[in-house]
Order: structure tokens, then sequence, then C-alpha cells
């Protein structure tokens, strides 16, 4: 079983193609600028939400708090009144609940994503599902990943995965360190061995004022990417408030024109190497 957040059955900007894209609960990284805080603990069963809940979509059952959607307005009163960055929308899933719904759709899907939180801390899952995939569709495997796991894991996704997309958060350790709570050099070690492999699909930059925002700092991941193979899509995103909890909650909108800039200069660079 697995914790899943949230699964949309149809997506295109998680991987080539159409996807169905599988949100799992629980993340190792604390990102200053995360939109989805509610995705990084498992719920406590504190009963906040539920006496907060004016619709009666959450009860207890066996100590445990359960969630009733046909009767969820949506509000995400819950969410807010959570000070565990949890939620108690969240289910339990078998691999085997997972792939069927993958399968039923499976004619208007190039593939399925899993994503986060950070789903690769529920990686025997994914093996299980991946492997189901593989052995009865034609669907492709990714998965969408903060790259902060043991080689171990990695090397065993990769022989179910056809693509991982990273986020970079920065090349430099200090900044990194800032913006997410963690050292990056597991993340790199992993991300150069998955570009080795051929299976670096994208790389993911979310540019964040005074964090990772230098001419020097993009400048230097967009070489870094350069150097690292032919075929890597580099991404960078703009910084949005919405959804952040915490520190950055009232920082801007990232910077409209400077963004332009950032993302030529990076275009300019990685655009010679690029296959199409
Ligand atoms: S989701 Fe949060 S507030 Fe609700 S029971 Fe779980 S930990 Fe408590
Ligand atoms: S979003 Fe949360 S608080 Fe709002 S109705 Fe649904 S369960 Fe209740």
């Amino acid at each position: 079983m697995a914790y899943i957040n949230k699964i949309i059955l149809n997506t295109f900007i998680d991987g080539p193609g159409s996807r169905m894209a599988v949100f799992m609960q629980g993340c190792n990284l604390r990102c200053l600028y995360c939109h989805n805080p509610e995705t990084w603990n498992l719920c406590t069963n504190c009963g906040e939400c539920v006496k907060a809940c004016k619709k009666g979509a959450l009860y207890f059952k066996d100590g445990r708090v359960k969630y009733n959607k046909d009767l969820c307005v949506k509000c995400d009163v819950c969410i807010k009144v959570c000070h565990n960055n949890s939620t108690p929308k969240y289910t339990d899933m078998s691999a085997q609940d997972i792939f069927k719904t993958a399968y039923d759709n499976r004619d208007f899907l190039d593939g399925i994503t899993l994503s986060g939180g950070e789903c690769t801390l529920q990686y025997e899952f994914i093996l299980e599902l991946f492997k189901l995939i593989k052995e009865n569709t034609k669907l492709t495997t990714f998965i969408d990943t903060n790259g902060y796991m043991e080689f171990d894991v990695l090397k065993k996704l990769i022989d179910v995965t056809d693509g991982f997309m990273f986020d970079l958060k920065a090349l430099n350790r200090e900044n990194h360190i800032k913006l997410t709570g963690y050292d990056n050099e597991k993340i790199i070690k992993n991300l150069e061995y998955v570009s080795k492999m051929g299976l670096l699909y994208e790389v993911r930059t979310v540019l964040v004022e005074g964090y990772n925002d230098s001419v020097e700092e993009i400048e230097k991941i967009s070489k870094y990417i350069f150097n690292l193979n032919d075929y890597t899509k580099f991404k960078l995103i703009p910084f949005r408030p919405l959804g952040v909890k915490g520190k950055l909650s009232n920082m801007k909108q990232f910077d409209e024109e400077k963004f332009e800039y950032l993302y030529d200069n990076s275009k300019r660079i990685l655009q010679s190497r690029l296959k199409e």
C-alpha cells in the first residue's frame, strides 16, 4: 500500500505526451517555495481538521481520520488548519488499484508519471506498480523527483523507469541548503548517473529571488546541463506565491523581465546542443 495525495487522469505537463500523474504523500526536503507543503508529512490523526470541517466530510474511525469525498466542497480549510503540513484527504492505495486505473485508461494515455511530495520515499510501491505497467501495457513509466534518495534505491528504480524529471533547486551548495534545508551532493550524484543512463528527460529549476536567481547561478546550471548530455530539457520556472506557506509566503511573483533575461541567456547556452 502507498499513501496517495492525488491522481490526475490526464496531464500534458508531467512528462512526454498524455500521462496519468500520481502524486504521493510525504517529502524529504523542505523547500521554502513549496506550493504543496500539505504533501510533506503523514497525518498524525490529531483531529484539528475534523473540528474545522463544517461539511461533515471528516470523521474518526478506529482512531484514524477518515475522509468522505462526497461531502467535501474543496474549501481546503482542513489543510489551512493543519499544523503538521499534512492533509486528511490522502488515501491508502495498492499498486493493483493504481494499475487498474491506468489500465482502464490506457487507450488515452502515453504513460504514467509518479510525483509528489517525493515519490521515491515509497519506492517499493513504485517498483511493484511499474512492473505491472510494463508487463501488461505499452505505457511509459516516468518519475518526477527531487533526487534526494539513496543510490541503491535509484538503481532499483532505473530497472523499471523510462525517464526521470529532476528538480535542481541550485548548483551552489549553500544556496541549495538555504532553499531546501539539505545539501545537494546526493542529488547531483544521482542526476549525473541518470543522465549517463540516458534517462534524464528533464531538469527543472524554480527561480527564487535572492536565493538562486543570480545570472551566475543560472548560467552555471545551464552550462552544467549543456555538459551533461545532448538530450535533457531544461525548464526554468518563475516563483509563484500561490499555496506557499511560511517564510516565502509574502514574496511576490518573480519579476517577469528578469525571468525573460535569465531564460534567454539559458536558452542561448543550451540551444546549440538540443536535438529538437
Ligand atoms: S490532517 Fe493535519 S490537522 Fe488533520 S488530523 Fe491529520 S495532522 Fe491533524
Ligand atoms: S476541503 Fe477539507 S474542510 Fe473543506 S469540506 Fe473538504 S474535507 Fe472539509
